[in-house]
């Protein structure tokens, strides 16, 4: 078995759901390649971080009366018919949509809150990132109130080329920028000056369109994000929250102006 094959059964064979003879040759290949052997791990890891951090929900009696009372409906509204063969089939297709809905939803459950999660372990690392940087004195690595000058260094050290505005005359000053590591992707920070605040404005390509909380606090640094039409937005700042989630608002609101 080589990666590639592996690669397509790893997540089959993490479930259980892989017959004897590839369940023997992907674990063999699995012992001697440190690749497949990384992803088959992480699959694990999620699995059990579904399993520990994913809310379950126990129906309500309420509920349960509800769906009982919606599936006796539909069970009347079919007739009895006199042939067992098409009765089988029936409940066959039924048990097999009634499968797939299930799978579906969570399917979709599970995408949501992971995405959910996904966006909180990012402001958390935004935090950290700005509490690391204002310690060691490293806001900025490109000292500059010229988008001009910011977007083209940030530019030149990432794939993708961030929007940069300077927004001085609405009292908010850009004063440089820094590139910054944040789940192992390097992410561009634009650095502000609002009052006696500093802004951190993390920008990164659009990752998702999960509900995100648009503003939290996070070891008591507000965090405000907003989804522009091509980027994700996060701010962190001491600044006022109502301040800093205007604010990143009405960057992400021209992201592709320019
Ligand atoms: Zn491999």
């Amino acid at each position: 078995m080589n990666c590639k094959q592996a690669e397509t059964l790893v997540a089959a064979y993490a479930d259980g759901e892989v017959d004897a003879l590839r369940n023997y040759s992907i674990k063999k290949h699995l012992l001697g390649c440190a690749g497949c052997a990384a992803s088959y791990q992480s699959m694990l890891e999620l699995r059990a971080r579904i399993r520990t951090e994913v809310p379950y929900f126990v129906a309500s009696p309420a509920l349960q009366a509800r769906v009982r009372a919606a599936v006796g409906a539909v069970r009347a509204s079919v007739r009895p018919q006199s042939r067992p063969t098409s009765d089988r089939w029936r409940w066959l297709t039924g048990g097999v949509l009634a499968g797939c809905t299930a799978s579906v939803f969570a399917w979709m459950l599970g995408t949501t809150v992971l995405a959910w999660r996904a966006s909180e372990d990012f402001a958390v690392a935004a935090v950290s990132s700005h509490v690391r940087a204002t310690l060691n004195d490293h806001l900025i690595e490109v000292a500059s109130s010229d988008r001009h000058t910011v977007k083209p260094w940030l530019s030149a050290r990432l794939d993708y080329s961030p929007p940069v505005q300077d927004l001085a005359n609405e009292g908010f000053a850009l004063i440089g920028g820094r590139l910054d590591y944040l789940e192992r992707r390097p992410v561009a920070t634009l650095v502000y000056r609002y009052r006696q605040h500093t802004i951190d404005v993390f920008v990164r390509p659009e990752t998702s369109r999960a509900p995100l909380s648009a503003l939290r606090t996070v070891r008591g640094f507000n965090v405000a994000r907003a989804n522009g039409p091509s980027m994700d937005w996060l701010a962190v700042s001491d600044a006022e929250p109502a301040v800093l989630s205007g604010f990143v608002q009405r960057l992400a609101r021209e992201d592709i102006s320019q």
